[in-house]
């Protein structure tokens, strides 16, 4: 069992500085467990003290049932995959992946066995006499996965494993990673600041801002439920559109009142925030770009297209209400020129309500 348990995690570097501030989070045997959040967030440090790289200031950390904040890297039984992929450039590609083997005095024919076995699962073989420099980048990255792979590790960290290769590589080895993961059936933990990474590849996200760990949750789950601002503004692209307004109750109805503009609450979201007591409170109306429904004429709100962005097949549309910028995503057949007046209308199923004041969900 290679579960990884995180208890009151904290980091606090030798200036002073604290970088991750208590953390809790389980990752469970055989996960695909994703950390994501922007810059300096404190996904490395988190991933690096899991490796026994850095060491932990205070809290509990488990790898199994065993408590391993004074065990030493190479007694963990983890692997680390970075982001530069740390090839031997003096050495082929079967002595890089043979070197961690070697240094554990494991016997010559096991490590030809193991290395032939990855060599395979990762399409290497025919590259392992050449040298790093002999490679391309997706071959280099696939290697130093190779290094990790032959050591069978319990659990492999990976640091933003794909940063270095070009588009198309980087959504190659995305579904190469996704593979490797069902065929290995190992735990692994990935830091990124790719939402689309974090989206496509996790079993589970955990979403980290500034040395803390704002949701953990299914990809799904983040997405249609975030549970704050936070969370809701960094995951999608383009980014969910925030109102201030305020809550009220009108014939019966709910309605969130926008710069002077109501919009109807659907009848579940509603009792909700009736349940909660939100009525007459200030909040944050989220409504993500594609569940603005844009049309030439309607009943919605009249506004005029200031941009267009052509994105194959989505088409971004961006306008202004009162002040302040919106976009709306929408399909590309769709026909729109610059000035022209629009009607746009929210999806009212999917509105998400926060709390001004503590930036969390309310439903
Ligand atoms: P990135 O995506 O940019 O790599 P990250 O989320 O991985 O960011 P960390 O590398 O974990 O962030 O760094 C978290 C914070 O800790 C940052 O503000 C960083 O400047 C700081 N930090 C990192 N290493 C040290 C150190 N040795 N001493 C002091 N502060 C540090």
């Amino acid at each position: 069992m290679a579960n990884v348990t995180l208890k009151s995690i904290r980091k606090t570097y030798e200036n002073g500085f604290q970088a991750v501030k208590g953390i809790d989070l389980e990752v469970a045997d055989k996960e695909f467990m994703i950390l994501v959040g922007p810059s300096g967030c404190g996904k490395t440090t988190t991933l690096r003290m899991v490796a026994g790289l850095e060491e932990i200031t205070e809290g509990e950390m488990s790898i199994g049932d065993r408590i391993v904040n004074d065990v030493a890297p190479k007694d963990r039984n983890i692997a680390m995959v970075f982001q530069n992929y740390a090839l031997y450039p003096h050495m082929t590609v079967y002595d890089n992946m043979a070197f961690g083997l070697k240094l554990q005095k494991t016997p010559k024919t096991e490590i030809k066995e193991r290395i032939e076995k990855a060599a395979k699962i990762l399409g290497i073989e025919a590259l392992l006499d050449r040298k790093p420099k002999q490679l391309s980048g997706g071959q280099r990255q696939r290697v130093a996965l190779g290094r990790a792979i032959v050591r069978k590790p319990e659990v492999f960290l990976m640091d933003e494993p794909l940063s270095n290769l070009d588009a198309k590589l980087r959504v190659q080895m995305r579904a190469e990673l996704i593979k490797l993961h069902k065929d290995l059936q190992t735990t692994f933990i990935y830091v990124t600041h790719d939402q689309t990474e974090a989206m496509t590849m996790g079993t589970r996200i955990c979403v980290m801002n500034e040395g803390n760990i704002q949701q953990v949750a299914e990809p799904k789950t983040i997405y249609n439920h975030p549970a704050n601002i936070f969370v809701a503004g960094f995951i999608g692209a383009p980014q969910m559109n925030f109102m201030d307004g305020k809550l009220v109750e009108k014939d019966g109805k709910v309605v969130a009142e926008i710069d002077g503009t109501e919009i109807d609450l659907a009848s579940d979201a509603a009792k909700m925030v009736k349940t909660n007591g939100y009525i007459g409170k200030d909040i944050v109306l989220g409504v993500r770009p594609e569940d603005i429904k844009v049309e030439a004429s309607g009943k919605g709100l009249k506004v005029r297209v200031e941009v267009t962005e052509l994105l194959g097949s989505d088409l971004n549309v961006y306008f202004t209400y009162k002040g302040k910028q919106y976009i709306a995503k929408e399909d590309s057949n769709v026909d729109l020129e610059f000035n022209q007046e629009i009607s746009v209308s929210f999806d009212s199923n999917k509105l998400h309500f926060f709390d001004k004041e503590t930036e969390k969900s309310i439903l």
